[in-house]
Order: structure tokens, then sequence, then C-alpha cells
């Protein structure tokens, strides 16, 4: 069983899956650690007894729990790697490949890119303006040539506005996305719970139209309770041998967070350090590059405008250190002018944050970057 993250609408039929009371059965769950508990904890706490009668520990199944990062392995014959997802937890996308045949499930899942990725693209005219985030990049090549993708689509672009930082995708972004990864057939997933089924209706609609104007052959549908999905085997494919990576952080993860607004740098701070990471701070750009040539960090956040130095100019400096040319330097900004975020890239920025931003998002985001560049890729 493989779970994207730990939230409720994701683990709430485990409790009354019938197999886990099956004393014969053996189940192997395969997640991302939760930020603070083990997978196991995430998944046994919701059967605590204010919520559940019977304690996880007394199911009568057998349970091995498999915490993942990205990672990739085989399982008797089938190939899965894994790649974290935008969200607002530590939240896996699965590829599995069976005998050629290759299916994605990306759900729980944001665009990277915001405002740079367009919702309101002319008929016909893909614009790859959207893929200017390495994170859209990334997430285009997770999906790339799949026969099948399951991708959030749980927002129409109307709806965006006010769910930015939910952690889910506008069925526009669901099929730019898979248009541009040359995508088989792609299934829109995790419905919004206030659309009915005539407004699923609609947005499949939209989803339509749009891969209509784009001109490739894309199937779309909409996830429905008792759908069936069959796919055609497409000969043999090299499947990677061996079991997955086990993800890794830095013992005491160093964090430099540098901004000349006090109220930020605080805020950042406590939230951080409330998630057991070692945290320093500097008000300006000349500060943060002297703060971070004098020590070593595993994770850099740079506010776009300071004194002295601009987020921008401290990162290229920065990657001209060799102990920072991997280290994930994540830029805080309140505009994202599309010209500053495509020098900001170019000067070797990982990603970008929004001001405001959300808690959940933050803590997910920094969770996520220490892991993968502390797991040792494959
Ligand atoms: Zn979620
Ligand atoms: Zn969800």
């Amino acid at each position: 069983m493989f779970l994207s993250h730990t939230h409720a609408d994701h683990i709430q039929g485990l409790p009354f899956f019938l197999p886990a009371f099956d004393p014969g059965s053996h189940l192997t769950v395969y997640g991302p650690a939760g930020i603070d508990r083990s997978l196991p904890k995430a998944i046994g706490g919701q059967m605590d007894y204010a919520y559940f009668p019977i304690p996880f520990d007394e199911v009568p199944a057998k349970f091995d729990f498999v915490e993942l990062g990205e990672t990739e392995f085989a399982i008797d014959g089938i190939g899965v790697r894994t790649q974290f997802l935008n969200h607002t937890a530590p939240c896996l996308g699965y590829r599995v490949t069976v005998r050629g045949a290759t299916f994605v499930y990306a759900t729980d899942h944001e665009a990277h890119a915001n405002p740079l990725w367009r919702p309101d693209r002319l008929a016909g005219a893909f614009d790859p303006a959207f893929l200017v985030h390495p994170g859209d990049v990334a997430h285009a090549a997770f999906l790339q040539d799949a026969d099948l993708v399951l991708h959030d689509a749980q927002y129409a672009a109307a709806d965006y506005p006010v769910k930015t930082g939910w952690g889910h995708s506008t069925v526009e972004y669901a099929v730019d996305i898979a248009v541009a990864a040359e995508v088989r057939s792609l299934v829109l997933f995790h419905h919004d719970p206030n659309r009915d089924d005539a407004g699923m209706d609609r947005l499949l609609a939209t989803a339509t139209a749009r891969v209509g104007a784009s001109g490739v052959a894309l199937r779309v549908s909409a996830a429905a309770e008792g759908d069936d999905i069959v796919l055609d085997e497409r000969g043999s494919a090299e499947v990677t041998a061996g079991g997955p990576h086990a993800p890794r952080l830095p013992t005491r993860a160093r964090i430099l967070v540098a901004d000349d607004d006090i109220a930020i740098v605080k805020v950042l701070e406590t939230i951080l350090a409330t998630d057991g990471y070692e945290v320093e701070t500097a008000l300006d750009g000349e500060e943060a590059l002297e703060k971070a040539s004098a020590g070593t960090y595993d994770l850099v956040l740079l506010d776009i405008v300071m004194p002295r130095r601009d987020g921008i100019e401290v990162c290229r400096r920065l990657r001209a250190h060799e102990r920072y040319r991997a280290t994930p330097v994540i830029i805080v900004t309140a505009h994202t002018r599309h010209e500053d975020m495509v020098e900001a890239f170019a000067a070797g920025v990982t990603d970008y944050i929004r001001k405001p931003f959300a808690v959940a998002q933050i803590r997910a985001r920094v969770r996520s970057w220490l892991t993968r560049s502390a797991t040792p890729a494959n």
C-alpha cells in the first residue's frame, strides 16, 4: 500500500479496511515520514481510543512500515519511483512501471510556479513559460511519457485566487503539465467535496476543451468510484533492483534565514526551531553572506529585497562556494515578477516562497528540500 501522505482524507479508510482484520494478512505500507512523528505513529494516531475502539497495535493483520524520501526501487518486478510533491505536508508522488506500462499517482500537489504559470493561455498556444520553475520542470519529468497519470485537479482556475497555498492543482495546470510531459491518459482526481456531479462535468469539459486547443492526443477523464483502468503491456522494461533508500535528514539541520523585516525573521525562526532545526538569522544581504561563509548551512532562506545585497546576489555568490553548490537556496518574496524569477533561477535559486506564506507550506517544503538534498541519488 502506497500512501502519498497521512492527511485524514488519505488514511481514514484504513481502520475499516477488511484485510487489516484478517490475521493471515501481511500489509506493507509505504509513505513519507511526518515532520513530528513516524509513519506508523501518524497512521496509528487516528485509532486512539477517543476516535476508534481498537488500538492500532491490536489490529490482527501484520503491518510493516517503510518510510520513503525520493528514491527508486523494485517490488516483485514492479518498478517504483517517488518524488516530493508541493503540498501542505511532506507528500510523495509514485511512478509505477510494470512490463513497460507506466502509471503515475500525483495527488495533493500544487503548481510550484505562482504566478509564472498562466491559466489564461490562449487556445492552442501552449505557453512553455509555466515551466520556468525548476519544481514544475521536475514534476513534468516525473510524469514524462506515462501511459496514465492520476493527477490532482481539485480546483478550476476561477477558484484558485482564494485557494492559493492550499496544496492542490487547478484542472488547467493538470492538463498543461500532462501535455508538456506527453502523457497518454490523464485522470482528474481529488475532487473538491463542494463540487457536485454537474460541476464535475463542467470541470471535465474545461479539461477536454483545453486538451483540444493544445492539439495533442491526450485522453482525459474524471475519476469515479468503482472505475477499473487496464493498461496494455508495452513489452519488458528495465526495473531498478533492490529496496528503497531510506530518507535521511542532517542530524540537526542548520538553516540560515535572512530578511530585513524582523517580523518575518522571527516568524520563520519560531516555525523552524519548533520543528527541531538550528536556525541562524541575518538582517541584510551582507550579513547573510558573512554568516554563510563562516559556517555551513543545510538550507538558506533569503528575502529577495535586502539592504547591502539582494537575495539573488547572495545566492549567486553562495553558488561560487564549493560547499554551497547543491544546498537548497530559497528566495522569500512578496512579488514574483516573471523577469525577477527568471533571473533568480539563473542565479541558482532552488525555489521561492511567496509572502504571505502558510505555516504548513513552509514546514512541508523545508522538510522536502532537506530530505531531498540529504538523500543520495541512486
Ligand atoms: Zn493533503
Ligand atoms: Zn488530500
